[in-house]
């Protein structure tokens, strides 16, 4: 950790030794060889460390995990098949069926839907408030039942920045974690654990792997949150696990092990949403030049926000690092050498007009995603949310004409003059 997060990025997570692969290697295998059952009984019994089904656990996506740990300052960390797997085992690993989040409203399309609805089906309430409540607003929305506390450091599409140490302090005053998303952020820009955040999840396809290539997540523990202070609360963690020989989790693993073994040996032995070891190689070539890219993503996106600022024909601009921006202030304590790739506007005229801007792009494209090298836009209304009622879409922080422009790493004068030739043409 003495390290800066540049060499971090780099080489974090994988040292091979006298002769071996330089590179992380793929191990290609869903199994491995044991000479005796006994050597594999103490694999299963959690006894001894080592591999034996890639479900469970691989080598290429520990090497991976390892390093996201180090860069975010956590102590564990494993690696899901998306972020959406991320964010629902995060979740799910402390709260089931009878169980409440606290959630911001500014969340991800998807992370909405999970709460909203799905994990409702299965039997866990949530109540989603504004990032911009008061203290007395968000401790109200606790209840007996309430396992953890939900955001977004920087909220996709929305761009609200969550005040973390607000969140943290509120959720810590009710006894459950705070789970910060980390995605648009990232450890480059962010570490959430330094603000008091106790677990953070991210969405490995977007900046991590940066290249649009291989969809992922990851869960990181920052090993902070003491289980066993709270044991009535978190009975998973803190009483035998019947389908695990009876392991208590919070005992066997203490307060830096826990929470991630019993994702792993308990929710993902048992729902499978792993990241394959291919997917997990692409994952780590995309960290090793997270640090020049992030910056380079951020300089794009200010200038381009800076531009449409001035704009006649772009109703508001919403961007964390530029001034006036109503998260601004929090930008600049939590994000101060930057915030992330992706500017959202509307333009003037509405819906219609934001569609006809969109259209007339050259350099960027209209695509289901973001922070990719490649500068793309979307419509949410239209698109990733198009499932929200418009009351919902508002909570979100979502216009009908707003546009979400995702910088990639082209040129920056290509970039904004893409962006002004769209929007001579509306
Ligand atoms: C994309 C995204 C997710 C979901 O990740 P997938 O890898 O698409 O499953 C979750 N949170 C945020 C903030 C995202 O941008």
């Amino acid at each position: 950790m003495d390290q800066s997060i540049d060499t971090r990025c780099v080489q974090a997570g994988y040292t091979p030794g006298n002769g071996e692969p330089r590179q992380v290697p793929i191990i290609q295998s869903t199994t491995f060889k044991y000479d005796s059952s006994d050597a594999m009984g103490a694999l299963f019994d959690l006894e001894a460390e080592g591999y034996f089904y890639s479900r469970l656990q691989n080598p290429t996506c520990d090497h991976v995990a390892a390093k996201i740990a180090d860069l975010e300052g956590g102590t564990a960390a494993v690696l899901t098949g998306s972020g959406m797997a991320a964010t629902f085992l995060a979740v799910f690993n402390i709260c089931e069926a009878g169980g409440h989040i606290v959630s911001s409203s500014t969340v991800y399309g998807g992370t909405f839907n999970l709460f909203a609805h799905t994990m409702r089906k299965m039997g866990v309430e949530v109540t989603f408030v504004s990032p911009t409540c008061t203290e007395e607003e968000l401790d109200a929305a606790f209840r007996p039942n309430t396992k953890c506390v939900f955001g977004e450091t920087i909220a996709n599409p929305a761009l609200t920045v969550l005040d973390i140490e607000k969140f943290a302090a509120a959720a810590h005053r009710h006894g459950v974690p705070l789970i910060v998303d980390n995605t648009f952020a990232t450890p480059v820009n962010c570490r959430p654990f330094e603000w008091g955040a106790d677990i953070v999840t991210h969405s490995t396809t977007k900046y991590m792997d940066g290249h649009g290539g291989a969809l992922g997540g990851a869960i990181v523990d920052s090993g902070n949150f003491d289980w066993m202070d709270h044991a009535e609360k978190f009975p998973g963690l803190t009483t035998p696990d019947e389908s695990y020989h009876g392991i208590v989790y919070a005992e066997r693993f203490g307060q830096g092990g826990a929470y991630t073994t019993k994702i792993v040996s308990q929710l993902i032995r048992d729902l499978g949403p792993v990241q394959s070891p291919q997917n997990a190689y692409y994952l780590n070539l995309g960290l090793e030049s997270l640090h020049v890219r992030v910056p380079r993503h951020c300089e794009n996106a200010l200038a381009v926000a800076k531009f449409l600022s001035t704009s006649s024909k772009i109703d508001s601009v919403c961007y964390p690092s530029l001034p006036g921006d109503a998260s601004y202030e929090l930008a600049q304590k939590y994000l101060p050498q930057g915030s992330c790739g992706v500017v959202s506007f509307e333009v003037a005229g509405g819906r219609s007009a934001a569609v006809r801007f969109m259209e007339a792009l050259k350099v960027a494209s209209i695509e289901t995603h973001v922070a990719d090298a490649r500068t793309c836009c979307l419509h949410p209304a239209s698109s990733t949310h198009r499932q929200m009622t418009d009351e919902e879409l508002l909570a979100a922080g979502i216009g009908p004409s707003m546009v979400r422009l995702s910088c990639g790493l082209e040129g920056t004068e290509d970039l904004v003059a893409d962006v002004a030739q769209a929007l001579e043409l509306v």
